[in-house]
């Protein structure tokens, strides 16, 4: 995908850095009618192609949706259309009901509460698994305006829960480029939630692990679990049947939504076996 890229930075491509640049303020999110984004009519024109035609798509507060389909079938493009990397040729897309995705830059966005984990990890190799954290954490406007050069134990406690989340407290004190791929995958995930985003968005966020580290990351996504919202690109259908339980799973053909519903559901349905499942 990163090959059409006419973007100056790609964080995709960057060897350092993660998205904690830039952050400006932006107003809350409204989810009173409980849907924390709403895609309408979502078309991404290229020359002519439409790598996504007319997509529809609301995902609920607290909801872990998984989005599978095939290559080239419009996933990574709807993911750059919420995170404002890719402008829609035409419709709609909100987060929450108040504000219009449209209106803001990549940095307002993630800002607002959208939080991205790119395919490839992104995160400071030089620097410790805790400083990682910390240093994402500092990235956070609302914990900037507190934290002065020395952290207060509320802070150490996050950084510490964080480090148990991602399975990485013993591993704290090593430069992250010591990290195998999959504990780095885990780190960029602790460095996300250090933000505090409302909405995250995981592309492909198994591939290249082992299938320890992938059932492990299947654990670690059902224990963020309502805690916040997430939408999960995957291939991996061991992986998709383990995070998405009973919930909604959408599958996505030719740049719109083939079939919505259970794993179960879609995975009977004929044209999802034709076009996806069944090769
Ligand atoms: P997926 O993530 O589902 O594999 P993508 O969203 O990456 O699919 O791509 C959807 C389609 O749009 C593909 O055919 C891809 O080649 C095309 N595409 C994606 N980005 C661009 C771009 N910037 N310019 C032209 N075509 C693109
Ligand atoms: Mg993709």
């Amino acid at each position: 995908m990163s090959r059409f890229t006419s973007t100056p930075f790609d964080p995709d491509r960057s060897s350092g850095g993660t998205v904690s640049y830039g952050r400006i303020s932006a107003p809350g999110v409204d989810t009173t009618h409980g849907a924390i984004l709403y895609l309408d009519g979502i078309t991404v024109s290229f020359d002519g192609f439409k790598a996504l035609n007319n997509l529809s798509l609301d995902i609920g507060v607290g909801e872990l949706r998984c989005i599978i389909g095939p290559n080239g079938a419009g996933k990574t493009t709807m993911m750059d259309v919420i995170t404002g990397k890719t402008r829609p040729t035409s419709g709609t897309a909100f987060f929450g009901q108040n504000i219009d995705l449209a209106l803001l830059n990549e940095a307002q966005i993630a800002d607002a509460g959208i939080g991205r984990k790119f395919q490839r990890p992104t995160v400071f190799e030089a620097h410790s698994v805790f400083d990682n954290l910390m240093l994402a954490m500092k990235a956070n406007k609302g914990v900037r305006r507190t934290l002065f050069a020395r952290l207060g134990t509320e802070h150490i406690d996050r950084i510490a829960q964080t480090l148990q989340t991602i399975r990485l407290t013993h591993e704290a004190a090593r430069p992250a480029g010591r990290l195998s791929h999959g504990q780095k995958q885990w780190l960029e995930i602790g460095m996300l939630l250090m933000q505090e985003p409302q909405l995250l968005l995981l592309d492909e966020p198994v591939a290249g692990m082992t299938d320890a580290e992938t059932a492990r990351t299947g654990e670690l996504l059902n224990e963020l679990r309502g805690k916040h919202s997430m939408v999960v690109v995957e291939h991996d259908m061991d992986f998709v049947t383990q995070i998405a339980g009973t919930g909604k799973v959408t599958v996505l053909h030719e740049g719109g939504v083939l079939a919505e519903g259970s794993m179960r559901h879609v995975q009977s349905d004929a044209r999802v076996i034709e076009v996806y499942l069944g090769r």
